[in-house]
């Protein structure tokens, strides 16, 4: 048999002939917005940091105080030692802000996901599941004993013809609100209305949806008007927020099962304090500052409008992402590197993180980008588009 390594680089070497390696590459921060790549400075268009957050001396300095109290880590689990008052206080914002009874922190959504979803679906139950799921939901309801039912993409029609395969268990939905690579919004009012038509249960993941949309900017849910219309929802303090880490929000009954039940949450490091910390403070401007909310919308906004007048492919979208087609994963490469020569840092999303034939672009606008760097990004694709289609417009 042969050594162990060479079966690694054959399976690269086949990654990298389909266009579809991996690798990591170095992005220092530089401030205003701004990364170092490979040694040219750039606008970083690729981060989910919508509200200008992540580097917000508010959510620093939370962090910092945080840390000096409490330290760097608890060094223990939740159930152990490791549940702190910071801790105990980001759960009840949490779950005031999205309307429901009680939260519960996990050290990432990730691993929320992995913990939740195999909770509520067992053995007899049916995972009822968006076919464009993001890779931690799709693992989490891998976990569960429950027998699985794809729909396809938003299709709630079709989800609730799925829930009727149910036979004696409880069909569960799970879904995402706005979806984190197409950009959309999930038909939110009727699935949650699935929940008496159908006796199903509803798990919406609102990672790209909070601080972004809805009334307070607590999500996809408020802003299709059903405001604790589900069984269960899923935070992520990463993106939005500025911070780091994830909150499941539902019934008190629901944080206690979790607290028994979630092995991600049981058998795992509690989310260290100071990121708690900025968790909270992330929360607050993003639950009270409107202003910030709406310029991350106009921004993605006026970027859609800019981008389809330059007459690139670009979906609607309901949140601060902006997805821009390519379809071949080698054409998305391509143009990522004609952007960053233009000092434009964005990254191509490929298979499997998104179906065969629709590579992209994807653009997470941010409500702190000026008018000058608005100008400047779509001036940067227009020439991008000039030079590989000299006939084209614009
Ligand atoms: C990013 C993301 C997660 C994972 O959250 P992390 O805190 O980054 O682990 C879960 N669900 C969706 C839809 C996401 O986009």
């Amino acid at each position: 048999m042969r050594p162990p390594g060479d079966d690694w680089r054959e399976r690269l070497r086949v990654r990298e002939e389909r266009s579809l390696l991996r690798f990591l590459r170095r992005v220092d921060p530089e401030g205003d917005g701004r990364v170092l790549v490979e040694g040219r400075s750039c606008l970083n268009l690729s981060s989910n940091d919508y509200l200008g957050l992540a580097a917000d001396p508010r959510l620093g300095e939370a962090a910092a105080v945080a840390a000096r109290r409490h330290g760097a880590s608890v060094a223990s689990s939740r159930l152990v030692a490791g549940t702190t008052s910071e801790h105990e206080a980001l759960e009840v914002e949490f779950a005031a802000w999205v309307g429901a009874e009680a939260a519960l922190c996990f050290s990432s959504g990730m691993l929320a996901n992995l913990g939740t979803i195999p909770v509520l679906a067992g053995e007899g139950d049916l995972l009822v599941s968006d076919g464009m799921n993001h890779a931690s939901l799709i693992d989490g309801i891998r976990l569960s004993k429950a027998r699985r039912a794809l729909y396809p993409h938003a299709d709630a029609d079709a989800a609730a013809a799925a829930c009727r395969g149910a036979a004696g268990g409880r069909a569960w939905i799970v879904t995402e609100s706005v979806y984190s690579m197409d950009g959309d919004l999930a038909p939110l009012g009727r699935l949650s209305a699935l929940r008496r038509e159908a006796s199903a249960g509803l798990y919406v993941d609102e990672a790209h949806a909070l601080g972004v949309i809805g009334p307070d900017g607590a999500g996809g849910l408020c802003a299709c008007g059903v405001r604790g219309g589900a069984d269960a929802i899923l935070g992520t303090f990463g993106k939005a927020l500025g911070a780091f880490g994830a909150c499941v929000a539902g019934p008190k009954s629901l944080r206690e099962l979790l607290v028994n039940e979630a092995r991600t949450f049981v058998y795992s490091t509690a989310l260290p304090p100071p990121a708690v910390a900025a968790a909270r403070a992330g929360l607050a401007i993003a639950r009270d500052d409107a202003g910030r909310r709406r310029a991350a919308l106009d921004a993605a906004a006026r970027i859609r409008a800019g981008l389809r007048d330059a007459g690139y492919e670009v979906p609607d979208g309901a949140g601060a992402i902006v997805d821009v087609r390519f379809g071949g994963a080698d054409v998305a490469l391509d143009r990522a590197v004609r952007l960053r020569e233009e000092g434009m840092y964005v990254v191509a999303i490929r298979p499997p993180t998104v179906p065969e034939g629709t590579s992209r672009l994807r653009i997470g606008a941010r409500a702190t980008w000026t008018g000058a760097q608005l100008t400047a990004i779509l001036d940067a694709f227009r020439r991008v588009r000039r030079a590989v289609r000299p006939d084209a417009r614009a």
